[in-house]
């Protein structure tokens, strides 16, 4: 960083910043070449634009291709510090912006930008044990599998993906459903302190005292309020546990739905067991494979809490020994789809038989009917079980801006996921995820099943968030925008995410 250059600078920018009307009016593709300009200047060997080797790096730094946009420049900041003079320099002159952590929510435009400027958070990975281990600080730059790894010698683990390669930033902006969920809430009830560079570059640091409407927000609300360079997360005991996925053929559908649904009403029971049932079409191979992820926090892999599955007659089973979340993660990273075009969509219902019935069967019609040759397809819905223990943890801890209604609770969250490979299908697939999800969830509605509250991190375009957390929380969420953000920088300048000031 030229510090001199930046002496300069930043107070002039700073100085020139004016609310609204006026950002909008000075922004356009001129205050974008200007700001990639400044942040060259300030930041010589960290900006990059179409040519440099790492601009395509960062670009194609997403789960899926259908995000890999075309900003004007990139800049990958080393340091908080080096994030806020950013931020001031871009709000300075209005230029546009988005934020890129893991980059794995499949939404175009929601981390990266179209002629704006994209953050790239990579180089942001700090990892560092308290002195007394009782939390983690983590830089958003961290994927959840080198968190658990950093971990695993201490036999201690943190709440994060159930897959490795996520990102640790977005998911924790969401909520974040982890394996410890049902004994510990969602991963974001479980951040103890977050360093936030607000719209103005100020970095504060928000906690269950300091900032406390922040924190709060920031346990959900998404990217509405700051950019995040540090979660500090709460440790918890568990060196070793039971996980591993279980196969099933389709000729045991019934008892692996049974399976599903008793799990989701009676979950709460053992609060160490987790599952991910899903189901996956394939219709290149013309197959569909009912499968679950099975977990245990625990030594003894034989529970009752998963007796259901693992009595199933399995194709596959990896499922029974112990070994460490680390190490599970890993190993689970080559089963995830990469470099394929990707959109998910969300439902949510009660937890039970009739709820989960509606959604199989519609879904596999459906697909079946309609997509089923498009080229490299693979459906699938994968029935997240949240149980009343889980809500109850988060407000046990302060309550959160989900405000999940507990009284209903269990639930079923569930997740649509389409992968495929040709762009020609974009708007074919996009078009019926819509569509499915809308018909799934009139059907829901009609048999009173259909739950109010959609997870965000789980949702695909249009759906609507904020519209389903709890009683006023949607309102409290904007003003504490409005107060920490009052020139909508994170609303306006920087439009990708789901905003809360759209709710
Ligand atoms: C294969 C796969 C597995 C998944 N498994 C799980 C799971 O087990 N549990 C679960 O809960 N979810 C899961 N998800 C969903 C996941 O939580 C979301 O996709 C999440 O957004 C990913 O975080 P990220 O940092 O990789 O995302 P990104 O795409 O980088 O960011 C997501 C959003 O957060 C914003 N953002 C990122 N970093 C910051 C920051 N530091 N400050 C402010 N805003 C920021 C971005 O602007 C963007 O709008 C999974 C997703 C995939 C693709």
């Amino acid at each position: 960083m030229k510090l001199s250059l930046l002496a300069c600078l930043v107070p002039l920018v700073v100085a020139s910043a004016k609310p609204g009307a006026e950002i909008q009016q000075r922004r356009g593709a001129n205050t974008t070449t200007l700001a990639c300009n400044a942040l060259k200047q300030a930041f010589s060997s960290q900006v990059f634009v179409l040519g440099d080797a790492n601009y395509t790096t960062q670009n194609e730094a997403y789960w899926t291709p259908t995000d890999y946009l075309t900003p004007e420049c990139v800049f990958t900041p080393n340091a908080t510090l080096e994030v806020s003079t950013a931020i001031r320099i871009i709000a300075g002159l209005g230029a546009t912006f988005a934020v890129r952590g893991g980059g794995h929510m499949p939404i175009p435009g929601y981390a990266n930008t179209n002629g704006g400027i994209l953050i790239g958070l990579t180089n942001l990975n700090e990892i560092t044990l308290s002195s007394d281990e009782s939390y983690v600080s983590v830089g958003p730059g961290q994927r959840w599998e080198d968190v658990y790894s950093y971990l695993e010698p201490y036999g201690l683990v943190a709440l994060g993906g159930r897959v490795g390669i996520v990102g640790v930033p977005g998911l924790l902006l969401g909520g974040g459903i982890s394996f410890y969920s049902n004994q510990y809430g969602f991963a974001a009830d479980n951040v103890v302190a977050y360093e936030v560079v607000l719209a103005g570059g100020q970095i504060v640091t928000a906690t269950a005292t300091q900032h406390s409407d922040l924190y709060w927000a920031l346990k959900g609300g998404g990217n509405s309020f700051g950019i995040v360079t540090r979660f500090d997360l709460s440790t918890y005991v568990s060196p070793t546990v039971c996980a591993g996925i279980i196969e099933i053929p389709s000729t045991e559908k019934d008892a692996f739905l049974n399976a599903v649904a008793s799990f989701g009403e009676y979950g709460s029971a053992d609060a160490k067991a987790a599952v991910i049932p899903s189901i996956f079409m394939l219709g290149s191979l013309n197959i569909t494979v009912y499968t679950s992820a099975l977990f245990y926090d625990g030594t003894e892999c034989a529970q009752p809490a998963l007796a259901n599955f693992t009595v199933l007659p399995a194709i596959e089973n990896s499922y029974g020994n112990t070994t460490t979340l680390a190490t599970y993660v890993k190993g689970t990273d080559a089963l995830i789809g990469d470099g394929t075009r990707q959109v998910f969509r969300v439902v949510a219902s009660y937890a039970n038989a009739e709820a989960l019935q509606i959604v199989h069967d519609t879904f596999v019609e459906m697909v079946t009917a309609d997509i089923w040759n498009v080229t490299g397809l693979q459906a699938s819905v994968a029935f997240q079980p949240v149980t009343k223990n889980f809500i109850q943890q988060g407000i046990n801890k302060g309550g959160n801006p989900q405000g999940v209604d507990i009284s209903e609770a269990p639930y079923f969250w569930m997740v649509e996921n389409f992968s495929w490979t040709d762009p020609a299908d974009d708007n074919r697939i996009n078009a019926f995820a819509q569509q499915v999800t809308d018909v799934i969830e009139q059907k829901l509605t009609a048999a009173g099943q259909v739950a109010e509250y959609r997870y965000m991190n789980d949702a695909g375009l249009g759906q609507k968030i904020f519209q389903g957390y709890g009683d006023g929380n949607v309102v409290k969420l904007q003003s504490i925008r409005a107060k920490y953000d009052p020139f909508n920088v994170y609303t306006d300048l920087m439009p990708g995410g789901w905003k809360v000031a759209n709710a």
